[in-house]
């Protein structure tokens, strides 16, 4: 899993000393996991106010795989992407603010079709990010 800055968009490969903000001092934004082809949607989301927590697109080479957003900080949503759902959950840690799972599961059993499927939510994802309502009110 990899990172991404919320400020210049710069990525880094995650290791155990993986620097919490960017490793650009001019930049010094925020770094949030994401699988590479959700970069875009990521910071979009972010730089929105929907905090992320988790994300990841789903592995190709599974036979049931599924693309997970995670949110902190209790948002909610009226409108998903096509073929997505979420979950709302109490987080365990604060035992407050709910924490929304999105997913999209990915049941194809041929490997092209699943990797389509996978390009073709990260798409779905971009577009309906694009559309949301700036929380920050900017
Ligand atoms: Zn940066």
């Amino acid at each position: 899993m990899e990172r991404v800055c919320l400020g210049c968009g710069r990525t880094q490969k995650h290791t155990i000393s993986a620097l919490e903000k960017c490793s650009d001092v001019y930049c010094a934004g925020e770094m949030v996991y994401a699988d590479s082809i959700l970069y875009p949607v990521l910071v979009m989301l972010n730089n929105k106010g929907y905090k992320t927590k988790h994300c990841r697109v789903g592995n190709v080479f599974n036979a049931t795989t599924s693309t997970i957003l995670t949110f902190e900080n209790g948002v909610t949503f009226e409108n998903l992407p096509a073929g997505c759902g979420a979950t709302y959950r109490t987080d365990y840690k604060t035992g407050g603010k709910s924490v929304v799972v999105m997913y999209s599961h990915n049941n194809y059993t041929d490997i092209v079709e699943r990797q389509l499927h996978i390009l073709s939510i990260a798409s779905l994802l971009l577009e309906w990010a694009d559309g949301l309502q700036d929380l920050r009110g900017e």
